[in-house]
């Protein structure tokens, strides 16, 4: 065991924790032609901390076929599973059950195989949540964008906004289907575009944002999604723009070509 997983792990006893939890699927299906739900429940989210929905956890994804008891033995004493980023969309503390959107893009990448093919009983690790990462809404309008990959981190901020916000929300999904009912402010104006192939660079959020009548007063942002349309969009912001960092949540959440720690490296490199 490394000295930096020796003192994870006393740091977790010490919040009463002695490692990710072991999590149950309660059910699974698909929300939308690309998307997944997936519901998890059971004992083990028990003292699960409230009002994380936003924020974002590390999911353990088992390999295929792996046993229940070899998973849960490889999640205390490692070799340490794949692990990817996903968010809480929603954790409701009466029935202790957890909602988990995951884009179904393929059986490349292993959380995207996992939920494909998740069903009752089936299993994965969790750590986290981190605090969501939107949760003071203090602005004048609101410029909300997101691919399916952040529809989930979206939803969330949309739906805790004042219901007399104003703004704009823009997502890119890969089907007329793939529209996901979301309780909106009515002053937010809904654009659905579609880009059926998410592995081609598309331009259409950022035409779209550079298109609008940009308002007077205090901008703030909830924009997430394939790292190169980020990249460009946080310029655009910043520079153009000049809404100031703490007004703007902005994040790439995966990249074209990448595995998620590729991109999570080469964000670290400052390369994405
Ligand atoms: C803070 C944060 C929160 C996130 N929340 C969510 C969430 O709630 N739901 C969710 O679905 N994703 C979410 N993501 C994105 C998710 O972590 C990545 O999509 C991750 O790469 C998926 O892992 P994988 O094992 O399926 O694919 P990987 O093994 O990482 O990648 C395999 C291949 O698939 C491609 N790929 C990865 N993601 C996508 C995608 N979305 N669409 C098309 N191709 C893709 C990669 O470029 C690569 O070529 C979040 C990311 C971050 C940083």
């Amino acid at each position: 065991m490394t000295l930096v997983s020796k003192v994870t792990q006393v740091a977790r006893k010490m919040a009463g924790r002695s490692g990710p939890r072991l999590l149950s699927v309660k059910d699974a299906w698909r929300l939308t032609p690309n998307m997944i739900r997936v519901v998890f429940a059971g004992p083990e989210l028990a003292g699960f901390p409230e009002g994380r929905e936003g924020g974002n956890c590390k999911l353990m994804i088992p390999d295929i076929n792996e046993a229940k008891e070899s998973f849960a033995a490889r999640l205390q004493n490692g070799p340490t599973p794949v692990r990817r980023t996903y968010t809480v969309r929603q954790f409701v503390a009466e029935t202790q059950e957890l909602t988990i959107d995951f884009v179904a893009h393929g059986d490349e990448g292993p959380a995207s195989r996992w939920a494909t093919q998740a069903k009752p009983g089936d299993f994965l690790g969790f750590a986290g949540p981190s605090a969501p990462k939107v949760t003071q809404f203090i602005a004048d309008w609101y410029l909300v964008a997101a691919d399916p990959s952040a529809i989930p981190v979206a939803a969330v901020a949309l739906e805790a906004m004042p219901r007399d916000a104003k703004g704009v929300a823009i997502f890119e999904v890969t089907s007329p289907g793939d529209r996901q009912d979301i309780k909106i402010p009515a002053g937010i104006d809904v654009h659905w575009l579609i880009q059926p192939d998410p592995h081609q660079p598309s331009t259409a959020q950022e035409d779209l944002i550079r298109s609008l009548d940009w308002p007077q007063g205090r901008v703030q942002t909830c924009i997430a999604g394939e790292s190169g349309v980020i990249r460009s969009l946080r310029g655009f912001l910043a520079n153009e723009k000049h809404i100031p960092r703490e007004d703007t949540y902005i994040s790439g959440y995966w990249k074209i070509g990448l595995v998620e720690d590729d991109h999570q490296k080469a964000k670290r490199d400052g390369n994405a």
